[in-house]
């Protein structure tokens, strides 16, 4: 199979495909590494020592709608450095599959953008056609271990809920609108908590919200959250949807004649 293989599934040089398995929905591939030599991770001398080999199994991005399953033949090696304490080592595949890492990097980053287009639980509903086989828990924990950008005001702000620990705890999640990215996980739900931050945001213009009344308190609060009118014709009713019919925030009608009757919360306006 070889290299051929190799170019077929986008492995990295230096992996080959020593043979493949096809069980139900499940593709599975045996690949070997074929280098002649690694270096030792601790003193970055290169060996040419195989004193043995283990298997690993590690998930991989789907392949024509089947899960991917790799078995990786890892060779350790012995470090001929005299004065290293490393004596035998395990070669290493990274970027394509981190040390210890369960899933090859391609697949969580898979998974992180099915997180950041989604949530948790609607990504663990959508993954499976794709042939990803992940849980609410798994989306969350990669969309959190993203590094943040860098800081850029934020003028379109949505605030949601977002779960861990299986849906026993809550925290909120913050979105910039505008690039559909996470800014910022905040541990609680609290009124308190989500004004803390936006305090330190004065650029915001429109925040969308969940319906719950904690955020509902967040926008009311935060003098700087003002609307515009010029952002209407892109949210409308879903930016400013009150929630219950014993809507909190008092109403305003819409003067904007492509809204009609719908209701707007009291924003002040600028
Ligand atoms: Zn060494």
């Amino acid at each position: 199979m070889g290299m051929e293989f190799s170019s077929l599934f986008a492995l990295p040089d230096g992996v080959e495909v020593a043979s493949t398995t096809v069980t139900g929905q499940i593709l599975t591939l045996s690949l070997v590494a074929t280098a002649p030599t690694a270096m030792c991770p601790l003193c970055g001398h290169a060996s040419l020592h195989i004193r043995s080999s283990y298997t690993r199994r590690v998930a991989d991005v789907p392949y024509a709608g089947r899960q991917v399953q790799l078995i990786l033949r890892v060779r350790k090696f012995r470090c001929d450095t005299t004065d290293c304490p490393r004596r035998v080592f395990a070669e290493r595949l990274a970027p394509f599959i981190e040390p210890w890492a369960r899933m090859t990097t391609r697949l969580s980053q898979t998974i992180e953008a099915i997180g950041l287009a989604t949530c948790g639980e609607l990504g663990a509903r959508f993954a499976p056609r794709l042939g990803i086989v992940t849980s609410p828990t798994m989306i969350l924990r990669r969309t959190m271990a993203l590094s943040p950008g860098p800081s850029e005001p934020v003028s379109l702000l949505g605030i949601d809920d977002w779960s861990f620990r299986r849906g026993r705890q809550f925290g909120t999640i913050l979105v910039n609108l505008a690039t559909h990215e996470i800014i910022d996980l905040l541990p609680d739900r609290k009124t308190e908590t989500a004004q803390s931050w936006m305090k330190g945001h004065p650029e915001i213009d429109v925040v969308s919200r969940d319906r719950g009344e904690e955020y509902a308190a967040v926008q009311m609060e935060a003098v700087h959250c003002r609307f515009r009118n010029k952002y209407l014709p892109l949210f409308g009713p879903y930016c400013w949807k009150s929630g219950s019919s014993d809507d909190q925030f008092g109403t305003n009608t819409c003067r904007h004649s492509q809204f009609g009757s719908n209701t707007l919360p009291s924003f002040e306006e600028q």
